[in-house]
């Protein structure tokens, strides 16, 4: 064996653990807990809360929940992970680490939906305020930031439309504006997409990546986890001491339901990657479709920048319809799908898919008169998806 170090799918798996001795087994153990008892009160007087150099209380933390800690930590290519009970709750945590009131934060206009409207909640309540930003347009951001801007979110590539931003652009945008806010102003990237595969979030800049763990960490559609990775120690800090004030813990055995679904990401990623770009390129030519939004199709927003920044792609595409098909029978065509099931999230073993009204969704100008689908390919054989997604475009035109 060369000392180069191991690749991201032997380092997941071959990943630090010590188990219990005489007891080699291969999964971790699973601890629950809410209280942990100290030996005396001198223990319980010194025990250090604020560094993890110890157990405390099971909100916060727990053996099990450190240890997915420095999994997820591994998986991105950070050095330090908090876990928190949802990928909203990923969000919301970084907003709270970092804002006051009279801070400013700028959002992507194709941000996720929810990021937005706790701007528009609970920021905005707390004397928090914030605008959105074209990503496609570092320009767009240079021009928003201020002496008030504290929090600069980005997400790669949009939520719903997909575009590819060029983060490196829109960070070194933030890095020439560095001095103007009294701290400084920190990069969070939403990374739930490149789930820590597609692409390095610390290499191409970002100070934090959000995750929801709930998509590809997990794997299996049967929990909600997020987490918020950094390099940056003092970040780090600011993070963890916030997670601790709002108690946002996880519990034992959900952080082992996605310690398991880490041993399979990379196999389900490009799965589930090669099985979406053959489902996209085929109703790419259907009669019915206007375009096809999916960062690795050339044509794609952000095609070229993804080229260059990425080595894959998550299971997301959306379909806009050609403006001559009326919205009822975008519902129909949604309706006739038999495998591609209504509903959120995405990234599990079974596929799915949502019409929204992207209009009503952003501030910056959205080409496309038609109905927009977004559909998440599970883990079908693809195959079967492309003759469901058949079936159900011929339905669009019965009456
Ligand atoms: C799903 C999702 C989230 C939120 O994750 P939850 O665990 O559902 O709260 C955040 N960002 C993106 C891009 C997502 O797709």
């Amino acid at each position: 064996m060369s000392d180069s170090p191991p690749q991201l799918p032997t380092a997941l798996i071959h990943h630090p653990y010590k188990p219990p001795a005489g007891f080699e087994a291969i999964p971790p153990a699973i601890h629950r807990a809410s209280t942990v008892i100290f030996p005396s009160v001198a223990a319980l007087r010194t025990r250090d809360w604020q560094h993890k150099t110890g157990y405390t209380y099971g909100l916060h933390g727990t053996p099990t929940t450190f240890l997915l800690e420095e999994r997820v930590a591994t998986l991105e290519g950070g050095k330090f992970c908090t876990l928190v009970p949802s990928g909203l709750a990923a969000v919301v945590l970084v907003g709270m680490a970092f804002l006051k009131a009279g801070d400013e934060l700028l959002i992507p206009d194709n941000a996720y939906g929810p990021n937005k409207a706790f701007a528009n909640g609970e920021l905005a309540a707390w004397g928090i305020t914030h605008r959105f930003y074209d990503p496609m347009k570092p320009a767009d951001l240079a021009a928003k930031l201020s002496a008030k801007t504290r929090l600069v979110w980005l997400e790669a590539p949009g939520s719903i439309t997909l575009e590819f931003p060029d983060l490196p652009a829109l960070v070194a945008v933030v890095k020439t504006h560095q001095n103007v806010h009294p701290q400084g102003i920190v990069t969070a990237l939403d990374n739930t997409w490149g789930a820590g595969i597609a692409f390095n979030a610390f290499d191409l800049g970002a100070d934090i990546s959000a995750h929801a763990l709930t998509k590809y960490p997990s794997g299996g559609a049967d929990v909600l986890m997020g987490s918020v990775v950094t390099r940056q120690k003092e970040l780090h800090h600011l993070i963890h001491f916030c997670h601790m004030r709002v108690g946002y813990g996880v519990a034992g055995n959900d952080a082992e339901l996605v310690l398991r679904g880490l041993n399979t990401i990379a196999l389900r990623y490009a799965a589930q990657d090669s099985a979406t770009r053959a489902v996209a390129r085929f109703i790419q030519g259907q009669p019915e479709v206007a375009a096809v939004l999916h960062p690795a199709l050339p044509g794609s927003p952000g095609h070229e920048v993804w080229k260059r920044d990425c080595t894959a792609a998550a299971c997301l595409f959306s379909v806009v319809f050609k403006p001559e098909l009326a919205q009822a029978q975008v519902d129909r065509f949604c309706d006739a799908l038999k495998l591609f099931k209504l509903g959120y999230s995405w990234a599990g073993p079974m596929s799915l898919c949502a019409p929204y009204d992207i209009a009503v969704l952003r501030t910056t100008p959205w080409p496309y008169k038609g109905g927009l689908v977004r559909f998440s390919v599970g883990l079908e054989a693809a195959e079967d998806l492309q003759a469901d997604l058949a079936q159900a475009l011929a339905a669009m035109h019965y009456s």
